[in-house]
């Protein structure tokens, strides 16, 4: 094989997140350490609309390396119900489907994960992030994705528990047709 004729990807680090999360670049609040900031920990608004309103403030993509791969690939905890929702649509276009058990509540996770290819993800909005206590919230959310050349949308009602252990866990979904 000669090198100089092949193609290599990108380090998926390198890439914009497939989450479709964006960086809010503002002055750190008082108190706030990282120049990055956490996955989640930023409001990330549904639409580009909103997200060009945002006052005073750039956005750009966030790149893999600074978003999900932080609780994908190094096991940082997600800090809401949204982080881990744009972190398992991330592991799905990646077929990371050991992160996809992880976040999995046990009881709703299907034993054969990932044994079928999946379709190809186009993108991720979402919609509304509403934690209803400190143990369950709800995430609706728009994914896009391809099967034979033919594009799907799925909406989804997700809904989500935080454990014993702190870690919030995807439970199951409600899908609307539309
Ligand atoms: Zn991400």
């Amino acid at each position: 094989m000669n090198a100089r004729h092949t193609k290599t990807a990108p380090h998926p680090a390198a890439l914009p997140c497939p989450c479709g999360g964006y960086v809010v670049t503002a002055a750190p609040a008082p108190g706030e350490q990282h120049a990055v900031p956490s996955p989640g920990t930023v409001r990330l608004p549904a639409s580009p609309a909103a997200r060009s309103q945002a006052p005073g403030k750039t956005q750009g993509r966030i790149l893999y390396g600074n978003c999900c791969a932080r609780l994908i690939e190094s096991g940082e905890i997600p800090v809401n119900a949204e982080q881990l929702m744009r972190s398992r649509y991330t592991a799905y276009v990646l077929e990371r489907f050991d992160y996809l058990r992880e976040t999995w509540d046990p009881a709703t996770c299907p034993a054969d994960l990932g044994s079928e290819p999946g379709p190809q993800w186009l993108g991720l909005d979402v919609r509304r992030h509403e934690p209803l206590d400190d143990r369950h919230a709800l995430v609706e959310f728009v994914a896009r994705y391809k099967v034979g050349g033919r594009a799907h949308r799925l909406q989804e009602l997700s809904r989500f528990v935080r454990g014993e252990d702190g870690r919030w866990r995807y439970v199951d979904g409600q899908i609307s047709d539309r």
